[in-house]
C-alpha cells in the first residue's frame, strides 16, 4: 500500500433542530443556532456557507462536541453523540487552533496516538498524507515555526491522518495564497473521494464551497436558509439572501411588478417569467450578470454607464431611467460598448428570479 489506505467506514450525520444559545453572566443570551436540521448522506462532503457571525463555527464544534448543545440531536451512524466526549465521537477535527505539542516534530505530532500496528506505519501514513498536502518540507520542523498556512496544512493533514468517519473543516485553506489553495483544494477533494469521509467543510469562500461541495447549506443568522447542490442553489435560491450571498459578480435586485406571465420593471422595460406572477403584485426582480445580454427585442431600456473588458467577456453597467440600481450584463467577447451607449437588456424567463418583497422568499 502507499500508506494512506486504510478506509474509514463512511457515516450518516444528521442534525435535528440543534440549537445554541451563549449565556455569559451579566450579558443577554445569544442564539447563534437557531433550531438547524440537516441530513448528510454517508461519503458526502457538505459546505457550510455564511457570512461572518452566522453560526458556522458554533456548529461544527457542537458536532465535535468541543461547545455544549443548548437543545437538539446530533447522530452519526444510528447513534446519538450528543452525550459522548469529543474524543469517543469519531470525528476528526480540522481545526487551525488544535494543540501540538511544542517539544515534538510535525511529523511525530502527526503520528503520535495513531491505531497503527506498528510505529513504522503511522510515520508511513503521515508521510503520504503530507507529501499529497505539500508539506514534506514541514514534517521535522517544530510547531512553534510555522507560518499560519502552514499550521493549517498541519492541521489539515492531523484530521486526515487519523482517518476518521466523519471530517469536520474550518475554513481549511483560508491562510495559503491562490495558487497552493487551489492544488490542496483538489487533492483535499480526491483524498475525501477516495477514503469516503461524511464531511462538512466551513468556508465564507463561495468558490471553494462551489468547488468542493456535493451539497451546500447557505446559513445566515443562525438559520439554514438552503440546503441543495450548488447547482440547485445558484438556479434556484430559495430567496433574496442566498440569491445575494451566492454568486460573483452578485445578482441585481430591481423593484418590480408582476402582469401575469412576467414582471415590468418601472417605466424601463419588461421581462417574461417562467413563474406566474399576479398582475399588479409588487416584486423583487432578481438578474444575475451571466443572465443578461444585449438583445434587440424587447427587454430593460437603459444606458451604459460603464464597460469592463475582462477579455473573456465584458461587464456592461447599465443605468436605467428612474431607477437607482444599477444592472449588470455579461456581453460577448468582441462587442465592446461605450459609455452613454443605448442599450436593451434580456435574461430567459427562467433566469429571472423573482422575490417578495416584504418576506424575500422566492416566488415559486
Ligand atoms: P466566522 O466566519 O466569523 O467565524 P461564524 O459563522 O463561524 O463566523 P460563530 O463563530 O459560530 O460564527 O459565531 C456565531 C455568533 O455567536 C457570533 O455572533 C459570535 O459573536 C457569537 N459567539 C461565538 N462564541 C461565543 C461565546 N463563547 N459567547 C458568546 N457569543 C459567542
Amino acid at each position: 500500500t502507499n500508506g494512506t489506505a486504510q478506509n474509514a467506514t463512511a457515516q450518516r450525520l444528521r442534525l435535528e433542530s440543534l440549537r445554541k444559545t451563549y449565556t455569559a453572566r451579566g450579558r443577554e443570551p445569544f442564539e447563534a443556532v437557531k433550531g438547524i436540521d440537516l441530513d448528510i448522506e454517508p461519503g458526502e462532503l457538505v459546505a457550510l456557507l455564511g457570512p461572518s457571525g452566522c453560526g458556522k463555527t458554533t456548529t461544527l464544534r457542537m458536532i465535535a462536541g468541543l461547545e455544549t448543545v443548548t437543545s437538539g440531536r446530533i447522530v452519526i451512524g444510528d447513534r446519538s453523540v450528543g452525550d459522548l466526549p469529543p474524543g469517543k465521537r469519531n470525528v476528526g477535527v480540522g481545526f487551525e487552533s488544535y494543540a501540538l505539542y511544542p517539544p515534538l516534530t510535525v511529523r511525530e505530532n502527526l503520528a503520535y496516538g495513531l491505531k497503527a500496528r506498528r510505529a513504522r506505519d503511522a510515520i508511513a501514513r503521515v508521510d503520504a498524507i503530507a507529501e499529497r498536502l505539500e508539506m514534506t518540507e514541514l514534517l521535522d520542523m517544530r510547531p512553534a515555526n510555522l507560518s499560519s498556512g502552514q499550521k493549517q496544512r498541519v492541521a489539515l493533514a492531523r484530521a486526515l491522518v487519523r482517518n476518521p468517519p466523519v471530517l469536520l473543516l474550518d475554513e481549511p485553506l483560508s491562510h495559503l495564497d491562490a495558487g497552493q489553495r487551489q492544488r490542496v483544494r483538489r487533492e483535499l477533494k480526491v483524498l475525501q473521494r477516495e477514503f469516503g469521509y461524511t464531511t462538512i467543510v466551513v468556508t465564507h469562500d463561495q468558490l471553494e464551497a462551489l468547488s468542493l461541495a456535493d451539497r451546500m447549506a447557505v446559513m445566515d443568522a443562525g438559520v439554514i436558509k438552503q440546503f441543495g447542490t450548488p447547482d440547485e442553489v445558484f438556479d434556484a435560491p430559495a430567496d433574496r439572501f442566498v440569491a445575494d450571498f451566492v454568486g460573483e459578480p452578485s445578482i441585481t435586485l430591481l423593484p418590480g411588478v408582476g402582469t401575469g406571465s412576467g414582471v415590468r420593471v418601472g417605466g424601463v422595460g419588461g421581462m417574461a417569467t417562467s413563474v406566474h406572477v399576479p398582475d399588479g403584485r409588487d416584486v423583487l426582480v432578481g438578474l444575475r450578470p451571466q443572465d443578461c445580454h444585449p438583445t434587440d427585442g424587447p427587454g430593460l431600456e437603459g444606458t451604459v454607464l460603464v464597460f469592463e473588458d475582462l477579455l473573456e467577456f465584458g461587464l456592461a453597467t447599465v443605468e436605467l431611467p428612474g431607477i437607482d440600481t444599477r444592472v449588470v450584463a455579461q456581453v460577448e467577447p468582441g462587442h465592446p460598448l461605450r459609455a452613454g451607449d443605448p442599450i436593451t437588456i434580456a435574461a430567459p424567463p427562467e433566469r429571472v428570479h423573482v422575490f417578495d418583497p416584504a418576506t424575500g422568499e422566492r416566488v415559486r
